[in-house]
């Protein structure tokens, strides 16, 4: 069985199922299928309602639309955090120096008023940092970005 959308010469739209194509081609021409409003007997396929043909194909590859709009949301935000992220590792980039390997040996002296105060950033295991931080030396990570990873 199939189901056809139908519109007849004065715009009526109505319903119709046929056995098949060929079944409704053959009807259609025998004006065996009429307007169930004005019983006109020219009738012709209309445009396929949007929703059902909607259904039928997305069932199978797309998720249902409410679970899209979550989705959308999700990335509204992650965009949101992404653009601060961004945002705030820029500056800490503009605002510090990069000492590189030697940042824990720097914070130390920069902590113990050995090293001149400035703003430093580099590289420190976690182990190390975990370390500076007991020590009342306050750091912080530099946000990483998914997309800037490699
Ligand atoms: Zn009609």
């Amino acid at each position: 069985m199939i189901r056809y959308a139908l519109v007849c010469d004065g715009a009526h739209e109505f319903e119709s199922w046929f056995a098949g194509a060929a079944a409704y081609e053959q009807q259609i021409k025998r004006g065996m299928v009429t307007c169930p409003v004005c019983n006109s007997a020219k009738v012709s396929k209309a445009i396929m309602a949007p929703n059902v043909a909607r259904k039928d194909r997305e069932a199978q590859v797309e998720p249902p639309i409410p679970a899209t709009q979550q989705v959308a949301l999700i990335d509204e935000k992650m965009q949101a955090l992404r653009a601060m992220m961004r945002e705030m590792r820029a500056k800490i980039l503009e605002s510090t120096t990069d000492v590189g390997d030697a940042f824990p040996e720097e914070a130390r002296k920069i902590h113990d008023g050995e090293a001149e105060a400035r703003p430093i950033r580099g590289e420190a295991s976690w182990d190390e940092a975990r370390a500076l931080s007991e020590e009342g030396i306050e750091i912080l990570p530099i946000p990483m970005l998914p997309d800037e990873r490699n």
